[in-house]
């Protein structure tokens, strides 16, 4: 799943990994794990996510290829936030084949609007809006009934540098992409467009690509 900061690829890989039975790995959780346990890793990556900024290369590969080779993984994964790079992009290529790009096309008033009110489950990782997709409990998930909190990168200072960064590391990827005849392009331009909408346009993509 490609697309800048906010276009929902965590929201609908974790709903294509419920109707497909294969892993959702966000490279974002996985960042936040190391974090959260505090591991020698961890704190080595803190101050990039914090800010906005991308994790050295070398290290979100390494972290990349050790997940892939977990046997969850031998029969398909979706990736959400990996490659980021051109260089993560050729990395992959040396670990496994990738059958298709998604890449959510979303403007960027939308996606500020997403971000500032995004909640995100403590716990679980769920994903909340408070304007858009509230939780039935204030503050509290409704699967898992973990807290909810505003990640430290969606705080207003650390969005626009995340959309630079996404505007000058990943956009290139497109083109990348678009060469190998990889990528497919969604449009989401309306805030209230339900995710469900949005996963059966992607859905149609996948089933098309395996015919
Ligand atoms: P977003 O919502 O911006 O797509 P993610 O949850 O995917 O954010 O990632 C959060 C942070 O984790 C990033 O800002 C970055 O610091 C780090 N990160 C995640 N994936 C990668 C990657 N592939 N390369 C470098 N850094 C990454």
């Amino acid at each position: 799943m490609l697309g800048p900061p906010g276009s929902g690829k965590g929201t609908y890989a974790s709903r294509l990994m419920t109707i497909y039975g294969i892993p959702h790995i966000s490279t974002g959780d996985m960042v936040r794990d190391e974090i959260r346990a505090q591991t020698e890793l961890g704190s080595r990556i803190k101050a990039y996510s914090e800010r906005g900024e991308l994790v050295p290369d070398e290290t979100i590969i390494h972290l990349l290829t050790d997940r892939l080779k977990k046997p969850d993984c031998q029969k398909g994964f979706i990736l959400d936030g990996f490659p980021r790079t051109i260089r993560q992009a050729e990395a992959l290529e040396g670990i496994s084949e990738i059958d298709l790009i998604v890449n959510l096309n979303v403007p960027d008033e939308i996606i500020i609007q997403r971000l500032s009110n995004r909640l995100t489950c403590r716990r679980c990782g769920a994903i909340y809006n408070r304007v858009t997709l509230k939780p039935k409990r204030d503050e509290i998930c409704d699967k898992c009934s973990g807290e909810l909190f505003q990640r430290e990168d969606d705080k207003p200072e650390v969005i626009q540098e995340r959309l630079n960064v996404y505007r000058t590391s990943t956009e290139p990827l497109i083109e990348y992409y678009r060469r190998a005849n990889l990528l497919r392009d969604v449009h989401c331009d309306n805030l209230t467009t339900p995710p469900e909408e949005i996963v059966e346009k992607i859905k149609s993509i996948i089933n098309n690509a395996k015919k």
